[in-house]
């Protein structure tokens, strides 16, 4: 027996011993490809010696002095990385352990950033529907996945969520998906008019939405809108790239293909790619100023943040990323996957919408294609594609998001940037033979 807290009870899961590449290895040998980076994580792939060897001379050099009474010179280096290529006016770095901490971070930033001002009547957050931005309890709160937060109701501050931006589902037929994007950021000015726009601090959203609606692209213009309407009234842009950023959609930061910069901008899982727990909070000297030139200090910390080995583990990750090309290999590969995909896929009477962005795509599976709706939850689609897919050696995300209070099913592929033309084709392939499997 297991004295550790599995993610499921009934989850009987092998002990993982090795990780080769795009491959990992469990103790009875058994190789998996891992075609979601487990949760977009491993944007590297597993082993890979240039980032264990920065980590090996980090804990060599030095593995921890508090924050409270030093910085360190990796995340000095690291921070000065992050903001030689951050978008916009984005030029301090905050660091944290993950991406729950990061978005958790935003909000209370956002929120001194207005007591500071002497704005204190903005309390109020507006995020999306069929988001997720993590688990702790103001970002579950900022998050709109209705099934994640249904049992922590009483628990979660107010917050209101919007439509996404979910053109398969939610462009009527007679609009441009350009005008479909105006139409859905109408909504964050409609709702920032109801709340009282003096109210309002933050608008919380991913560029590209993931664990909850697998790879959802924002349509054309929606987020230059969004843009807008957040400067119009004094509103900040907190842009969750926890999953999507860091290279994942063929851009370091994903916002960089909407032609927006935010505010307050959250990386996490691909900073660190997995070797490391780490993440970020990325503000403008704006927010950090008013903040620095008041009280002095954000009144926020957490034991680990800037810890010295995670932060040498992310500037290697970053390195590699920058200096190997490898968002020339994104924008390439993702490109191929998708093709395959929509080959393989793209005429199979359960798949909707096959979707995303560099190698963050997403397959939206539905009952019927017509009238797309969506599986009955009780069946489980999802999960057994999962555990089909696993049984043959393919680690994959599918997921239920919610679609009008219903759930939907998902699968979403986030593989290392390093995968080949063949394994892509054997990524297909399994994919292909778990779906079979189950529908
Ligand atoms: N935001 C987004 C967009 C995410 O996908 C996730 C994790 N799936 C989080 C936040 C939370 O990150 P973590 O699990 O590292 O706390």
């Amino acid at each position: 027996m297991t004295h550790i807290f599995p993610r499921h009870s009934k989850l009987n899961a092998p002990v993982a011993v090795g990780g080769e590449g795009i491959y990992l290895i469990d103790s009875t040998g058994k190789r998996y490809l891992d075609g979601s980076g487990g949760a977009a994580v491993s944007c590297l792939g597993h082993g890979d010696a240039e980032i264990t060897a920065a980590i090996k001379a980090q804990l060599d050099q030095l593995a921890f002095a508090h924050t409270g009474f030093f910085t360190s010179e990796p995340a000095e280096k690291l921070a000065d990385l992050l903001i030689d290529h951050a978008p916009g006016d984005l030029d301090r770095v905050y660091f944290v352990s993950g991406g729950s901490e990061a978005t958790e971070a935003a909000i209370k930033l956002a929120r001194q950033y207005f007591v500071e001002k002497g704005e204190p009547q903005r309390g109020r957050i507006i995020a999306r529907k069929q988001s997720y931005h993590g688990n702790t309890i103001g970002a579950l709160s900022a998050g709109g996945n209705a099934w994640r937060r249904a049992q922590f109701a009483p628990l979660l501050l107010d917050v209101s969520h919007i439509e996404p931006c979910y053109a398969y589902r939610l462009k009527r037929d007679d609009e441009s998906l350009e005008d479909y994007g105006q139409r859905a950021a109408q909504a964050l000015e409609d709702e920032i008019l109801a709340l009282g726009p003096d109210t309002v601090m933050a608008f919380m959203a991913e560029p590209v939405v993931g664990a909850t609606a697998g790879a959802l692209t924002p349509a054309p213009g929606y987020f230059k809108r969004i843009r807008e309407i957040c400067d119009q009234y004094g509103v900040l842009l907190i842009l969750d790239e926890v999953m999507c950023g860091m290279g994942r959609t063929g851009h370091l930061f994903a916002c960089e293909a909407d032609g927006v910069a935010p505010d307050i901008l959250c990386i996490a899982k691909g900073l660190g790619a997995g070797y490391q727990p780490i993440g970020a909070m990325l503000c403008t000297s704006e927010i950090y100023d008013t903040i620095a030139n008041g009280s002095g200090f954000f009144q926020h910390g957490h034991t680990y943040i800037g810890h010295p080995v995670a932060a040498a583990a992310g500037h290697a990750v970053v390195s590699a990323i920058l200096d190997r090309g490898l968002i020339g290999k994104v924008r390439e590969q993702g490109a191929k996957l998708h093709d395959k995909l929509t080959d393989r896929f793209g005429q199979h009477p359960h798949v909707g919408d096959i979707r995303g962005r560099g190698l963050f795509r997403g397959i939206e599976l539905v009952a019927d294609r017509e009238t797309k709706d969506p599986f009955d939850p009780a069946r489980g689609v999802a999960a057994k594609i999962k555990k089909a897919a696993f049984e043959a050696g393919l680690v994959c995300y599918p997921m239920s998001g919610t679609i009008d209070g219903q759930r939907g099913d998902h699968i979403l592929l986030a593989p290392p940037f390093i995968i080949t033309d063949d394994q892509l084709d054997e990524l297909t392939d399994k994919l292909d033979q778990a779906i079979s499997a189950v529908i």
